[in-house]
């Protein structure tokens, strides 16, 4: 296995605790981790990896660690410019990017120019940035891996190809419909947030699990995989799977398929990402099919949720529009989850953000984040007239 030395970005989230998990049994060391603001279980992970580094984007809450880890030789810093110099740690060779949103996009640009491997989960990033990010990655020749269940299937189902752009026909995003899936509008208006945080497969973050079952989630993975495997909008096509077995499928040229398959958990492509192109013991047990016994596919409803063919649309017209629509999402969904706006509104707020955006077609970081800031700030405006 490689000898890797990992900084973990978002280390106290669902992927962040799981890739410290995955680095305890494989005993991997971790130089850097950075936080939003719980420090208790920060300083616990301190404790335990005794990294180089760690932040806390709150000025506050890092004076406040520093404190309780006088003790040990770990440097704190805070903001983020902490965050980034954990991005960017001399001692990292795989950066684990794990922050939740737009907000991880300006550490994984550091990493890059830092010339770092990165391990992306934060699919905000490149929905937003793909166009800073992919083609500076090119350039530069480095490693990016796909931590996302949908993109590291593809990404392994690509592995044994000799010629993926050429020969690649399509991408089958597999998708498990949330946890409402068949239900109509009218009984998604009556919905609640705690119905909503309930996903049928998967134990994640509050903010993915919203988008879940939205399906904005499926549509910001669609964009995710645009930008990962060069592919366009038409050869992605989304299928409804809904035991979360097959992770997702490529069909080549002469329409064989090659999928990756496996019981639901984020630490196999967690793992994967740290020991590709190689692959280490993992506990459990593995997938029964006897006991499955038979595996369904389905369309996606795009009438009924149409935050995912707000994404379509979104990609279609590039430029900052999907950075626009990211954010309209991110504030639209902190608003759902803070009890101020109900689950239909989500979809109305994001699409009167596709309405009224006029996107920039080859944007700068700076445009990139103002078209997130403007439509934040559209969603905000929006839902007080109501
Ligand atoms: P989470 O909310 O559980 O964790 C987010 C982490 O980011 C936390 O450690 C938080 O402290 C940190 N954070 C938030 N804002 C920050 C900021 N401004 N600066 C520094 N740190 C900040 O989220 P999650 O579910 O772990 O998801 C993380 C990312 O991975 C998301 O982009 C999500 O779409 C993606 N992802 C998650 C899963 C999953 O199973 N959870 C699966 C696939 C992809
Ligand atoms: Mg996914």
């Amino acid at each position: 296995m490689r000898d890797h030395n990992l900084s973990v970005l978002g280390s106290t989230g669902s992927i962040g605790t799981q890739t410290l998990d995955v680095a305890r049994r494989l005993q991997v060391p971790v130089c850097g981790l950075a936080a939003h603001s719980n420090i208790e279980l920060l300083e616990r992970q301190i404790r335990e990896f005794r990294p180089v580094c760690a932040a806390v984007l709150q000025e506050e809450k890092a004076a406040e660690l520093k404190e309780r880890v006088r003790d040990l030789p770990t440097k704190i810093l805070s903001g983020i410019d902490g965050v980034c110099a954990v991005a960017t740690l001399p001692q990292a060779t795989l950066v684990f990017t794990a922050i939740v949103g737009i907000a991880g996009l300006i550490p994984t640009l550091e990493a890059i120019r830092e010339n770092k491997s990165l391990a992306l989960a934060n699919k905000e990033t490149l929905v937003a940035g793909g166009s800073l990010v992919i083609p500076e990655v090119q350039r530069r020749g480095l490693e990016l891996i796909p931590v996302d269940s949908e993109h590291s299937a593809i990404f392994q189902s690509l592995l044994g190809a000799k010629r993926p752009r050429e020969e690649l026909r399509k991408i089958l995003l597999t998708a498990s419909g949330g946890p409402f899936y068949g239900k109509t509008r009218q009984e998604l208006s009556a919905v609640r947030r705690e119905d909503a945080l309930r996903h049928p497969n998967w134990s994640m973050g509050a903010k993915i699990t919203v988008d879940s079952a939205t399906l904005m989630n499926k549509g910001l993975e669609m964009i995710e995989a645009m930008w990962l495997f060069g592919v366009g909008m038409d050869q992605i096509e989304v299928v409804v799977h809904r035991e979360s077995i097959i992770h997702s499928m490529v069909e080549f040229c002469d329409h064989a398929i090659i999928a990756q398959l496996g019981l639901p958990d984020m630490r196999v492509p967690i793992q994967f990402a740290i020991t590709c192109p190689e692959r280490e013991q993992t506990p459990g047990p593995g997938v029964d099919f006897a006991a499955l016994g038979s595996l369904s596919f389905g369309r996606p409803d795009l009438e009924t949720f149409r935050c995912l063919s707000h994404c379509i649309r979104a990609a279609r017209m590039g430029g900052t529009m999907p950075a626009a629509v990211n954010g309209a999402n991110e504030m639209a969904v902190s608003l759902f989850l803070r009890g101020k706006i109900d689950f239909l509104q989500i979809d109305e707020l994001v699409g009167a953000v596709l309405d009224a955006h006029s996107p920039i077609e080859t944007p700068t970081l700076r445009q990139i984040l103002d078209a997130d800031e403007w439509a934040r700030e559209y969603v905000l405006t929006q839902y007080q007239v109501r």
